[in-house]
C-alpha cells in the first residue's frame, strides 16, 4: 500500500457541493434526479439513512437506469452469491468451513521465521503479555490480488509466512482484535515507557461493554483455542480478522476517521484467505464492497489518496461480479476525479499522481478483463 504525506481537502464549499454530488451520483448510479431530491430535502450532509428515504421514493430507479446501450456487455446474471448475508450483523456472521481452513501452512523449518514476537497489554480488559507477531522490515515481497489484498513471498533468505495468519493481534481475556498493534499498549523500548492504545477513550468504553458479544461470537465459530497459536489456520486467520471487523464497527459507530475503510480492507482479506483455504469469497467480496461504499460516501479517508484505492478496489468487486455497468461508473468517478484535480489550484503534491495511478491501473485491468487467469490469485493454482 502506498502512504502520501499531505492531505487534500476542497477549500470553499462549492468545491464541497460538487464533492458530495459526485458521490451522489455513484451511489443513486448516475440518476440525477434521486441526487436532486436528495439535495432539495437533506442538503449536502450524506447520511446512509437518507439515501436509504431516497431510495424508497424511486423504488423502480435500480432498473430504469440499466435499460440503456449497456445492457449488451452486461450479462443479466442474477444477485451474487450472498446477497442476503451482508446484513447480517457482523457478531453473527459465522463461515462454514472447509477441511483445508483448517490447516496450518508451514514454511520451510530450516529458514529464519520472519515474525518475531511484541508484547502488547489490553486497553480494555487490561490483560497483560499478549501474544502479538510482528514482520521483519523487508523480510518477505508482497503482491496484491485484484482487490489489493496482500500475498506474501519469500525472497529467499527468509521462511515463507502467510501473515494474513499471523498479523491481528487478539487479546485472549476480551476479544479485542486488531492488526494495528498501536491500539494495544507498547512498551516502548526507548522511553521505556507504556505507550497508550490509540483508541478514544468512548470507544474503550464500548468495547468493554461488548464484551460478551465478541465472547459469544467467538464461540459460535467453535474456533477454540487454535485462535491464539500464531501462525494460525486459515480458519482462525479468518476469525481474528472477523475480530478485528467487530472493533472497527464500534469506532465506525464512534466516528473514528477511516474506520469504514479498515472494515472494508479487513473484508478483502477475508475474501483472500477463503480463496487460499479452497472456499468462496462471494460473500466476504459483498460486505467489502458495502463497507468501501460507506467510506466513500462519508469520505471517510485519513489520506485521499485512499479514496482513489477504494474506487479501483470497488470497480474490481464489480467486475468480479459481473456487474460491468457499475464496475464502470466507479472507474468513471476515478476519471472525474483526475479531471477535478487537474483544474484545481494548490493541489498538494502526490496527490494527482496517485489518482492517475489508479486510474490507469483500473483501466489496464478493463483492457485485460477477457485475459485468461484474470482473476488468478497468486500462489492459488
Ligand atoms: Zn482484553
Amino acid at each position: 500500500m502506498i502512504e502520501y504525506k499531505n492531505f487534500y481537502i476542497p477549500s470553499m464549499s462549492e468545491d464541497k457541493d460538487q464533492e458530495i454530488r459526485r458521490r451522489l451520483l455513484v451511489l443513486f448510479k448516475n440518476h440525477s434526479g434521486m441526487t436532486d431530491a436528495y439535495i432539495s430535502q437533506f442538503g449536502t450532509e450524506i447520511n446512509m439513512k437518507n439515501i436509504q428515504t431516497i431510495r424508497a421514493q424511486f423504488p423502480n430507479a435500480g432498473e430504469t437506469t440499466s435499460t440503456p446501450a449497456t445492457t449488451a456487455e452486461e450479462p443479466n446474471t442474477a444477485a451474487p452469491l450472498g446477497e442476503s448475508t451482508k446484513d447480517i450483523p457482523a457478531t453473527d456472521f459465522v463461515f462454514k468451513f472447509s477441511n483445508r481452513a483448517f490447516e496450518v501452512p508451514t514454511g520451510d523449518p530450516t529458514k529464519e521465521s520472519p515474525l518475531y514476537p511484541r508484547v502488547v497489554d489490553c486497553p480494555v480488559c487490561k490483560k497483560w503479555g499478549l501474544n502479538s507477531q510482528e514482520l521483519r522490515a523487508k523480510s518477505l515481497s508482497m503482491l496484491n490480488d485484484p482487490f489489493m489484498a496482500p500475498i506474501y513471498v519469500t525472497t529467499g533468505h527468509f521462511q515463507e509466512v502467510n501473515y494474513l495468519l499471523a498479523s491481528v493481534t487478539v487479546c485472549e481475556g476480551c476479544m479485542l482484535a486488531s492488526p494495528d498493534r498501536k491500539d494495544f499498549i507498547l512498551y516502548n523500548r526507548t522511553t521505556r515507557q507504556n505507550q497508550d492504545s490509540q483508541l478514544p477513550p468512548q470507544v474503550i468504553r464500548e468495547l468493554k461493554e461488548s464484551t460478551d458479544k465478541r465472547k459469544a461470537f467467538f464461540e459460535k465459530t467453535g474456533i477454540g483455542d487454535a485462535l491464539f497459536k500464531i501462525p494460525r489456520s486459515y480458519a482462525a486467520g479468518i476469525v481474528s480478522y472477523q475480530l478485528a471487523d467487530i472493533r472497527a464497527e464500534i469506532e465506525g459507530g464512534g466516528k473514528v476517521l477511516g474506520a469504514f475503510y479498515k472494515r472494508g480492507n479487513y473484508w478483502t482479506r477475508i475474501a483472500l484467505l477463503c480463496r487460499q483455504a479452497g472456499m468462496d469469497d462471494h460473500a466476504a467480496l459483498e460486505r467489502a464492497a458495502e463497507y468501501f461504499k460507506t467510506a466513500f460516501m462519508l469520505s471517510d479517508f485519513p489520506k485521499q489518496e485512499m479514496e482513489f484505492q477504494v474506487l479501483y478496489i470497488l470497480f474490481n468487486i464489480y467486475l468480479y461480479f459481473d456487474k460491468v455497468k457499475e464496475a464502470r461508473d466507479y472507474l468513471s468517478v476515478l476519471d472525474k476525479t483526475r479531471q477535478d484535480l487537474e483544474q484545481k489550484e494548490g493541489v498538494p503534491d502526490g496527490v494527482l499522481p496517485a489518482c492517475k495511478k489508479w486510474l490507469e491501473m483500473g483501466k489496464n485491468r478493463w483492457e485485460d478483463r477477457e485475459m485468461p487467469n484474470f482473476w488468478k490469485t497468486p500462489g492459488i493454482t
